[in-house]
């Protein structure tokens, strides 16, 4: 099932910048996805597009069976808080709130009670159980960045956004975030889309896309390739 798809998506800005250009790709669900390629090259406006974050100049974004393109303004801001989980490389936590509260943010955008279970089984799904009454200077960078997953995760989002989501942290913080990411997509079949330079996490995901100049360059492993029997 294909949870995420990009049909000829094209971003143009002022002045004859083009961030994206004619691109086409789909995620299905339960696939880790690294998205790769030089500074400038169109990887955040892809996944900014992808996310219903930003609208495309021409093309067509489906998510969760639902067309972004044509969707109103409130429509599309509910199915970005109900059905996408966005990371960042700033952890972007409120550093007055707990984890728990931090990872209850979205239930209370949406209107919901920030329930106990629910935020439970999310700090619990990061590693951080023991972790919900800790604020974020209490945390290491790794554990702040996991708490920004849970959060993301706690809404059961059709599909996780990361941009260069271990940006911030050293080697061996990232490993451990880049475990978790891949066992969410291996434990709970849970779709993601990782931007990152580092061909090091590029390692963990499923599939590696490569951009320049806003153009998808081709991908590996090589869907066009014959299978080896
Ligand atoms: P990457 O994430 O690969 O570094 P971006 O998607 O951020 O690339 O940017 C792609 C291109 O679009 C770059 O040339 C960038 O300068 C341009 N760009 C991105 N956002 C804007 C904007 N809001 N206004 C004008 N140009 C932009
Ligand atoms: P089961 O269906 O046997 O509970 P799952 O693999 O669905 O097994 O879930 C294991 C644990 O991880 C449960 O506590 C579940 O609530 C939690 N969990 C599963 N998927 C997610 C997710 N996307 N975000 C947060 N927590 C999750």
């Amino acid at each position: 099932e294909t949870v995420v798809e990009l049909t000829s998506v094209s971003k143009h800005y002022a002045h004859g910048v083009v961030a994206l250009e004619d691109v086409s790709v789909g995620f299905r669900q339960g696939t880790f996805t690294a998205v790769m390629g030089p500074s400038g090259s169109g990887k955040s406006t892809l996944l900014q597009c992808a996310a219903g974050l930003d609208r495309p100049t021409s093309g067509r974004v489906v998510v969760d069976g639902r067309d972004l393109t044509t969707m109103g303004e409130r429509k599309l801001t509910r199915l970005r808080r109900d059905r996408v989980g966005f990371v960042f490389q700033a952890f972007n936590l409120l550093p007055s709130l707990t984890a728990a509260q931090n990872v209850g943010l979205p239930l209370r955008l949406t209107g919901r009670r920030p329930d106990p279970e629910l935020i439970g089984q999310s700090l619990e799904a990061v590693g951080l159980g023991d972790r919900a009454r800790h604020r974020p200077a209490e945390l290491s960078g790794g554990q702040q960045q996991r708490v920004a997953i849970a959060r993301a995760l706690v809404t059961r989002p059709a599909v996780l956004f990361a941009d260069e989501p271990t940006g911030a942290l050293d080697t061996g913080t990232s490993r451990d975030v880049l475990r978790l990411l891949r066992g969410l997509a291996d434990a709970h079949a849970q779709t993601i889309v990782m931007v990152t330079h580092d061909p090091v996490a590029a390692a963990y995901a499923d599939r590696v896309l490569f951009l320049a100049d806003g153009r998808l360059h081709g991908e590996l492993p090589d869907p066009t390739a014959e299978t080896v029997t």
